[in-house]
């Protein structure tokens, strides 16, 4: 469980394949630094107190339409790409000079040769996935399912449940075995039960698609279609189990601490015990079953169903799963579904920015460390530190001010906020990737060698004491995240950069921009979620009944705000599934802008380009979210993911801080100027 800064998803296109060639010798060159503050994407013909989000973004939109191989464009995809390009100078570079290179170099530049490798890809066929669709087809007994699903998860398909380890909620010294819903292959839940149009639509191709993977891997039309029908219904029956993401996001509904008997009791079609035999898992009493109902309703569909309806489910998913690494015509299928149809992207992205991405999966640490040395000096870093400890100052006077909580629980507030712990760019001990192979010219072993690689990593863990130094996201990453369960925030270096970041840059736009990010993290640790783990992270109550019910009256406020926001057609962003979002975007704001008030007092900023320093805050905050993004795209995010649609990150945020409204010299009774204004910290 983490709280970034936005969907992964922005960076993480299912849908891929391979129109363009890789040119394989030149190193790329990054393109010219991406400017911190943006005269001219701004729109003077538009309000700052009617519209803020076009006012500062309006040129940007209209001049930066949404590439090809793109479902959404903003600040930043921009940062993305000039990252991805970073990295693809070292991955080629590392790939093409093979003589004397370093343990993690071979790893990086082989596992990169081999992805570009298409001609090699082609010319293996079906080959590599087919001992896993064997296994699959070999088995003549329900009895069979756990331990050929075991080797699955091993090779890193995702079918029925995803089997991990993570700090037990009551306990987070200690990582416990983790059994979690999973196995289907839309986004979420309500996706198999919607009956509006659009969903109908949805489902109807993805049943096609399924049928038409099938045929590539060789079945008959009439069979695949047949098959797709099964592995529908399979999927329908595990979602009616599932949780969606809004129940996610409580932690008391995720977490269901009992022991492998009783979990046995509860799924007796399922042999538990085989599982953990074929995964090599060590011994454990109890786990975390996070969804009790999920088990139940794969027991289910073992129970009710032939054996030949699970090993369709099953092969699918490993189809699915193998889907980059195999010959082009998957690619672009799988690419046409969850690229074009899913995200309204027009064309696949080039291969070079798969196999970068893939690279970074697998192998995101060792990447990282070129990555790191190229583009995160010291002074960054130490700069950032600084300010995360202004941002922190700035929290903790907020609190104290705060009119609504009482001093008992303001003490616990305090204590946990001094004991966030701070990691900034890139893990202190980088991970040791020795027992792992990576051989030139195999591109599915060297994936499926890494799937195992982090199955294994993870079942280690299981039992013994939280790596805290452990990151969640790889260097290079474009985000940020806070974890509940360890009380730390994370800035990967990939963020720690222009736009969102230039420590040579004024203070204003650095505080509207990382300031706000940083500020968005720290109050992840108190938001609806967050609010309910202590200092240790721990799931605990430090709350009076009192406090809480205040918390839970002004939290709120901001779910019917963005209740009312519309995102394309008839969607609403939803209020209750991005409010621990939107409580970080207004907190993080309104502590940055603190925060930049503390700076200034001692070191006074002028006007610039006629914005004074306050304004040019608000710009550098309105200005990271200039974002273009497909009908498709814009709809997908509305209804599956925690983060507010980009022009309500920056309106409804804006419009509750009366700072801005100061600022801009907005009237009360602007669109801009909300009344009355959300508010929790
Ligand atoms: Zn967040």
């Amino acid at each position: 469980m983490r709280r970034s800064i936005l969907m992964a998803g922005v960076v993480l296109l299912a849908g891929i394949s391979a129109l363009a060639q890789a040119t394989g010798g030149s190193a790329a060159k990054p393109e010219a630094t991406i400017s911190s503050f943006d005269l001219t994407a701004i729109d003077k013909s538009v309000d700052p107190c009617n519209d803020f989000y076009h006012y500062a973004c309006g040129t940007w939109l209209k001049n930066n339409p949404i590439p090809a191989d793109q479902s959404s464009w903003g600040r930043f995809n921009e940062l993305h790409e000039r990252n991805q390009t970073i990295l693809r100078g070292i991955l080629e570079k590392q790939s093409a000079d093979t003589l004397g290179r370093s343990e993690i170099n071979q790893k990086i530049g082989d596992y990169y040769y081999s992805c570009m490798d298409e001609a090699g890809i082609e010319a293996k066929g079906t080959g590599p996935v087919k001992p896993a669709i064997d296994s699959i087809n070999g088995m003549t007994d329900k009895s069979q399912i756990p331990a050929v699903l075991g080797g699955l998860h091993r090779g890193g398909v995702r079918a029925f449940f995803g089997f991990d380890a993570e700090p037990d909620f009551k306990d987070s010294k200690v990582d416990i075995a983790t059994a979690d819903q999973g196995g289907l292959s839309l986004p979420d839940k309500d996706y198999y039960f919607k009956t509006d149009a659009k969903s109908v639509e949805l489902r109807e191709k993805l049943e096609k698609h399924i049928a038409k993977m099938f045929v590539l891997y060789g079945e008959s039309p009439d069979q695949a279609a047949a098959d797709a029908k099964t592995v529908m219904k399979v999927e329908t029956e595990l979602a009616k189990g599932s949780l969606n993401r809004t129940e996610q996001r409580d932690p008391a509904k995720i977490y269901h601490k009992m022991t492998v008997g009783d979990l046995q009791k509860d799924s007796p079609a399922f042999m538990w015990n085989q599982y953990f035999t074929t995964i090599q898992s060590p011994t454990f009493d109890s786990l975390n079953v996070a969804v009790p109902d999920f088990m139940k309703a794969m027991n289910q569909v073992i129970a009710n169903n032939d054996l030949d309806t699970a090993k369709t489910y099953l092969r699918w998913q490993a189809l699915h799963a193998a889907a980059p690494m195999l010959p082009k015509a998957f690619v672009e299928e799988n690419f046409d579904y969850y690229g074009r149809t899913l995200r309204g992207a027009k064309e696949l992205r080039p291969r070079w920015k798969r196999c970068v991405q893939y690279a970074d999966g697998d192998l995101g640490e060792a990447l990282g460390q070129a990555y790191v040395a190229e583009t995160f000096p010291p002074e960054a870093k130490a700069h950032t530190l600084q300010m995360v400890h202004e941002l922190e100052a700035a929290l903790k006077t907020d609190i104290g001010e705060l009119s609504w909580m009482s001093p008992g629980t303001k003490k616990q507030a305090l204590e946990k906020l001094s004991r966030i712990d701070n990691k900034i760019g890139y893990p202190n001990k980088w991970r040791d990737y020795s027992s792992l192979n990576i051989v030139r010219g195999d591109a599915m072993g060297n994936s499926l060698r890494s799937n195992l690689f982090e199955f294994n990593r993870q079942l280690a863990k299981i039992s013994k004491p939280v790596d805290r130094n452990e990151w969640g996201m790889t260097p290079p990453t474009v985000n940020a995240y806070y974890n509940p369960l360890e009380n730390n925030v994370n800035f990967p270096a990939g963020i720690l950069q222009p736009p969102f970041y230039d420590y040579k840059a004024d203070d204003a736009i650095n505080f509207g921009s990382i300031g706000v990010v940083i500020g968005h993290e720290l109050t992840h640790g108190f938001d609806d979620e967050g609010s309910q783990f202590d200092a240790d992270g721990n799931l605990r109550n430090w709350w009076t009944p009192q406090d809480k019910e205040q918390f839970t009256k002004l939290e709120d406020c901001f779910v019917k705000e963005y209740d009312g926001f519309v995102v394309v057609d008839d969607v609403h962003i939803k209020g209750d599934l991005t409010l621990g979002e939107n409580t970080a975007d207004n907190g993080g704001l309104r502590i940055s802008h603190m925060a930049l008030l503390d700076v200034l007092a001692s070191n006074p900023e002028k006007t610039v380009d006629g914005f004074t320093p306050d304004q040019r805050f608000f710009l550098g905050y309105a200005q990271i979210w200039c974002e273009n993004m497909t009908p498709q795209a814009a709809r997908l995010q509305a209804l599956s993911n925690e983060h507010s649609d980009p022009m309500y990150r920056v309106n409804g945020v804006v419009s509750n801080s009366s700072d801005f409204a100061k600022a801009w010299g907005c009237k009360p009774s602007a669109p801009m100027v909300r009344n009355p204004a959300c508010r929790v910290w």
